[in-house]
């Protein structure tokens, strides 16, 4: 079976951390790990320059990768005017994030949940009007789905409907993120499974997941029992954790990919190659830790990857 692992840590690792990476290393980077089997990227966010000055380059970093054969390059956007954006620079998925969280919505983007379904809306009716071949595929995010920092608990009920809200207003999908690290694998369970059973089996397919405290993988698991086939990871849970001193931000790539391989999944990912992309982020970014034990400990002996089903 395969499993689609889906590289966040040029959007979601870059974003966290103050350094800026320099455009030839991101290059790099998205080159390594699509060579080492990665076939789908976030490599950025059409948010100002001024807000996240570490994505500044984000168009032409999709114009880059989007000529790699194979990869699906997706970017964020949070509004119809980056969405344009990634449209105009080629990009194959756009992913607008909407926080389940009103207050969390607020903060982040002074939006209410009406009027960011206002901008869903008016991104579908963009997307009418582009040609088939150049359409990205269009996910609504659902960040704080788990749980909020300023709210505390997100009622599944709320997650729900803004997911049906999501879907009626023209989303292909919606994805589950755990903004804020507050999964565990019961709640993952629970709300994968009511989310689908409003939205539909196909219309949820992703998680995204933090590893801040410890459960990232624990949660991996329990999102593949009841049928998520993609999640969302970061190359040594680049930017970690300022509120968890050795936690990875995201859960960390290869990690995530050993424990499918060690399970039997696919992801036609090569564990050795990806590895060795690391040392493109510590030449690029020598100040910042990365994470990961399967990385530190070495696989195990006697490890063999899954040969494509
Ligand atoms: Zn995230």
């Amino acid at each position: 079976m395969k499993i689609l692992v889906s590289e966040v840590g040029p959007r979601d690792g870059l974003q966290s951390i103050q350094s800026i990476m320099p455009l030839d290393a991101k290059k790099k980077w998205v080159t390594a790990e699509a060579a080492a089997g990665v076939t789908e990227i976030e490599v950025g966010s059409f948010v100002s320059a001024k807000l996240l000055p570490q994505l500044a380059d984000t168009a032409e970093l999709v114009r880059f990768a989007r000529r790699i054969p194979g990869l699906t390059v997706a970017v964020l956007v949070p509004n119809l005017k980056g969405a344009e954006a990634a449209v105009e620079a080629g990009a194959h998925k756009i992913t607008i994030p909407i926080s389940a969280s009103e207050s969390h919505s607020l903060k982040n983007v002074r939006r209410t949940h009406a009027q960011m379904l206002d901008e869903v809306k008016g991104i579908v009716t963009l997307l009418k009007d582009v040609p088939a071949d150049r359409r990205p595929k269009f996910e609504g995010g659902l960040s704080t789905a788990f749980g909020c920092t300023l709210e505390g608990v997100v009622p599944a009920d709320t997650v729900v409907a803004l997911a049906d809200a999501l879907m009626s207003a023209g989303c292909d999908e919606v994805g589950l993120s755990d903004t804020t690290g507050y999964a565990n694998p019961a709640q993952v369970r629970d709300l994968v499974r009511r989310v689908k059973s409003a939205v539909g089996e196909h219309a949820l397919s992703g998680l995204h997941l933090h590893n801040t405290r410890g459960l990232g993988l624990a949660n991996v698991l329990a999102g593949l029992e009841v049928g998520i086939t993609t999640f969302d990871s970061s190359l040594g849970g680049l930017g970690g954790c300022p509120f968890a001193p050795g936690a990875s931000g995201n859960i960390v790539t290869e990690d995530l990919v050993f424990m499918l391989e060690a399970m039997g999944l696919w992801t036609g990912i090569d564990l050795q190659q990806l590895m060795a992309v690391r040392q493109v982020l510590r030449e690029a970014l020598p100040s910042e830790d990365l994470y990961g034990f399967t990385p530190d400990a070495g696989l195990p002996l006697g490890f063999s990857q899954e040969a494509a089903p």
